[in-house]
């Protein structure tokens, strides 16, 4: 389901609340989820808690390696993937063949820049729910996801 909208992104509403979260609580997370917490996890989940531009792997590689010169892909792909089976990470697909990441695990829309790319969130009380009525009865709704796409306000 895509529309073609452009939109002037209200940059400081959709940006997602203040996140401070501490080791600890970072911490407490994987454990929860029964999870060993590896360095690797760790440092993979928390750079994911503190953006929301929605990286690829190649993005959270770089990120980490400059502070944490210890990753390859092939370990965060596989962080991700033990993070994404307990529910607390999940893939994007919003370009074909571009895997991204979010840690934002509450139902969500994204707004997609045609111009630069930047990818935002919106929360999903920003769109109206949509009436699924009309579809052919016999497919049961679970959920759904909007890509909108236009142009951000640095674009
Ligand atoms: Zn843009
Ligand atoms: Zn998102």
């Amino acid at each position: 389901m895509q529309r073609n909208i452009k939109m002037q992104v209200e940059a400081k509403k959709l940006k997602r609340k203040s996140m401070n979260y501490s080791a600890e609580s970072i911490t407490a997370t994987l454990k929860s989820k029964g999870l060993r917490v590896t360095p690797q996890r760790f440092a993979v989940y928390s750079n994911l808690l503190s953006r929301s531009d929605h990286p690829t792997v190649e993005q959270i590689l770089e990120e980490l390696n400059q502070n944490f010169p210890i990753s390859s892909l092939a370990t965060i792909y596989s962080s991700l993937q033990v993070l994404r089976e307990v529910g607390l990470v999940q893939e994007v697909l919003l370009e074909e063949g571009v895997s991204r990441y979010d840690a934002n695990m509450e139902k969500h829309h994204h707004f997609r820049c045609s111009s630069c790319g930047a990818i935002e969130d919106i929360p999903s009380d920003r769109i109206e729910d949509l009436n699924l009525d009309k579809l052919r009865p016999d497919l049961k709704v679970t959920t759904y996801e909007i890509i909108v796409h236009g142009l951000c306000d640095r674009c």
